[in-house]
This record gives C-alpha cells, structure tokens and sequence, in this order.
C-alpha cells in the first residue's frame, strides 16, 4: 500500500549553513543504493525533507533494506499520499489507512497536522480535530492521547496529501563523502571490518588496505578479505581495496629480527605502507581495529610503537570496546559469519610464543636497524605490485 517515503535525518540539520551540502550528499547516497533495488524512485528534496516516492512498481522490503544501510537516515517513514479531492476523501483515506495499518485497533492516537500549503481551506488545529473526530467514529476502540499516542498519524499538506505514521530506525550517522577518505587496515578478522564501518558511519568514505602474504595466507584468505570488503560497501560505496604481497618482508623480518618483536615490527610496516598509499590517494587517516589489551600488540606501550612510524592519525574506534562488543557489532552490520570463517590471516604463522607486551621503542628501533640492506628495495617493491581491486 506504501507508495512513498519520508527520509528522516536528524543530524544533518543541525550543520547550519552547511545543510545543503550534507543534504545533497544524502540525497546521493540514497539514489546510489536504490539503484541495487528493482522499480524507479523519484528522490526530491523540499523545505529540508526528503522524499523518496516509487514511480510504479517497487519491491518495499528491498527498499526499506537499502535504505537502512544509508548512513544519515535516522528514520525511514512509509506514506502514502492522494490528490487533494476535497476533505471528505481525506477522512475517507484516512480511516482506510489506519484500517489497513493497525489491525488491533486498541491503541491510543494522535492527529498531526502540518500545512506546507497555507491555501488549505483548514487551519491545521481543525484538521487534527476534525479527523480525530472521524477516526473515532469508525474506530471506537481508539481512544486519543496528546502527549504519548501509541499512533501519532502525520498529515502532511501539501500539493498533494502525504499520511505516516511509522518510523523504521535507519542507520543513523552522516552521508558518506561528507567527511573525508581514510585507509582502513583490513584484515580477515572480526575487528577491523566493524572498525571500518564505525569510521564510515561518520561520513567518511573507506578505501583499505589487506597485506597478503603467499603461500602462508592461502588465496581464500584474500577472497575473504574482500568479501569482506563488498559487506562493508552496502554501507560506504564502492571501497578500493589494495592488495600488498607481504611475504618477502615478513620473511626478512622473521629472519633479522628478534621473534618476540615480529609482530610490532610487522605492525610498523604495515602502518608505514598503508600510510604510504593514503597519502597517495589522498586519505585524511589511518583506521585500524585494535582495541586496548585485546592482544600482545594492542597494549597501551605496544600501541606506541606502531603509532609513531605515522604522521597521519590512526583512528581507532574499537578502542574501549570488549570483544562481546564487537561481535554484537559485527552480527548487526553483517560482517561476522565471514569473518570466523577459518582462513588463517597474516600474522599466524609469524606469531613468537612470548611477543613483548611493552616493546621499548628504542630498541625496536635498534632491531630494524637490521633490515637496512634490503628493506626499503622491498617495501619499494611491495607498492609497485599491489593490487588493486574495486569492491562494489
Ligand atoms: P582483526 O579482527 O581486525 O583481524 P585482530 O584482533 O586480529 O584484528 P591484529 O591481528 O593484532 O588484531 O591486528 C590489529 C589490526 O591491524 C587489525 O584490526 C587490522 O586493522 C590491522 N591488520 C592486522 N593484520 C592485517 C592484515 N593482514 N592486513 C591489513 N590489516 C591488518
Ligand atoms: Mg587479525
């Protein structure tokens, strides 16, 4: 019966003169997404609304399923909407809609008016009453409440007359693109995918980075990388995904340098690399998905050696959050039954038995002093064949 949708965002309104920008943004991402789904849509953007109104036949599942992995959509109403035929055919409309609506009809109501058009023959007081009236003549089993109805019926005059009253959650957050690029280090874990989503959320667009390292990372690793990837671009669009072979450098560090610091050392490089191709591509930060304690390398002293070999900020957003946490996260956004499928990721192999869990970062220092022969020529090598993949 829904023919029509009210977009509602709540934070986008308060950006001041900025409002248009994030509207249009929105109003972007919309189209983007509804393009996945089958029907033609009519998006349109009027006194700081926006509605979405199918052109013909649309799935309404599908719909409203993009429509919550837009970020910016706080709340995604469905309406419909008539001609403006006189008041007698919106009492007609009305009573249906609230038949066909609600079928248990014991629930407390309240009728809001606002008039876009002020030619309406009813100031907008009248109208609440005077529909309130009709409703509970058809439906004596309502009753009105005007401070908390169960049901707050929205009439919206304007050309024509547009009617809701339920509010499907959308994802909340700001359009993507109105924040920014960042480079998200993406691993195969449960983590970084959710780290990645809790950024974009923001309005930042993701491109990411997944340091693979033949043979000891199988090829169905990297596949689950990126499908993880195409997960998190229902949400954030299209996600460039490098892929850097890491090997020949996991090899060298493994042999130069002391096996309880391989994982930092490791660590160092990935963040040296990743910032290396942000900076490229004109990303404003790191993301990655440590969370303090969670490992070895993810302890207060630990995160102080990965950090400093970056000029860019690392952003962390799992960084207070229990593993429970997370997994509800990853559960919710989707991401999580690929996650925990068992491909072993990168650091496995390489991992010491007892890795330092507050690295001194002199001496970190020290011991990469050990790489120098070859590591810059590998590191070189690693950006030039690294490849790329458009998730979409
Ligand atoms: P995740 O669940 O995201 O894999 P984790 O708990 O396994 O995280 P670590 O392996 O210590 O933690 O990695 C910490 C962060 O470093 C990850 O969240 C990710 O951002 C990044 N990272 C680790 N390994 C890789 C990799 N092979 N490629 C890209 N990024 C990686
Ligand atoms: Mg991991």
């Amino acid at each position: 019966m829904f023919t029509a949708f009210l977009i509602k965002y709540a934070e986008i309104a308060i950006k001041g003169k900025n409002r248009h920008l994030f509207e249009d943004a929105l109003i972007h991402q919309i189209k983007f997404a509804l393009k996945k789904c089958e029907g033609k849509f009519l998006i349109t953007k009027t006194q700081g609304r926006i509605y979405v109104e199918a052109q013909g036949e649309f799935d309404y599942e599908d719909t409203i399923g993009q429509l919550q992995h837009v970020f910016g959509i706080v709340g995604i109403c469905p309406m419909i909407y008539v001609e403006d035929e006189g008041f007698d055919r919106l009492c007609e409309t009305i009573v249906r809609y609230v038949g066909d609506v609600y079928p248990d009809r014991h629930k407390t109501f309240k009728v809001h008016c606002r008039r876009a058009r002020k030619n309406y023959p009813k100031e907008s007081m009248e109208v609440n009453a005077d529909l309130g009236e009709v409703l509970l003549n058809a439906y004596p089993e309502l009753s009105v409440d005007v401070h908390e109805p169960e049901i707050l019926l929205n009439v919206e005059i304007r050309e024509k007359i547009y009617i809701y009253s339920e509010v499907i959650p959308g994802p909340g957050g700001m359009p993507v693109g109105t924040g920014g690029k960042a480079m998200l280090l993406l691993s195969g874990g449960i983590d970084s995918p959710v780290a990645g989503y809790m950024i974009a959320k923001r309005g930042v667009k993701i491109d990411a980075v997944y340091f693979h390292a033949p043979p000891y990372t199988s090829e169905r690793a990297k596949q689950k990388v990126e499908d993880l990837a195409r997960l998190i671009s229902k949400y954030t669009g299209p996600i460039y995904l490098h892929v850097i072979n890491f090997t020949d450098i996991q090899l060298y560090i493994h042999e130069k340098c002391p096996h309880e610091e391989l994982t930092i050392i490791m660590r160092r490089y990935m963040m040296r690399i990743a910032e290396h191709i942000a900076d490229e591509t004109e990303c404003l930060g790191l993301v990655t998905g440590e969370s303090i304690g969670q490992v070895a390398s993810q302890t207060m002293g630990s995160l102080i050696a990965t950090n400093e070999v970056c000029h860019l900020p690392v952003y962390r957003p799992l960084i207070g959050f229990d593993k429970e946490e997370i997994v509800t996260s990853a559960k919710r956004i989707g991401t999580f039954e690929t996650s925990i499928l068992p491909y072993e990721d990168c650091c496995t192999i390489f991992v010491a038995k007892h890795p330092v869990t507050k690295p001194n970062v002199n001496i970190i220092r020290r011991h990469e002093k050990n790489l120098d022969e070859k590591i810059e020529e590998m590191v070189k090598t690693a950006l030039e064949t690294d490849e790329l993949i458009v998730v979409q």
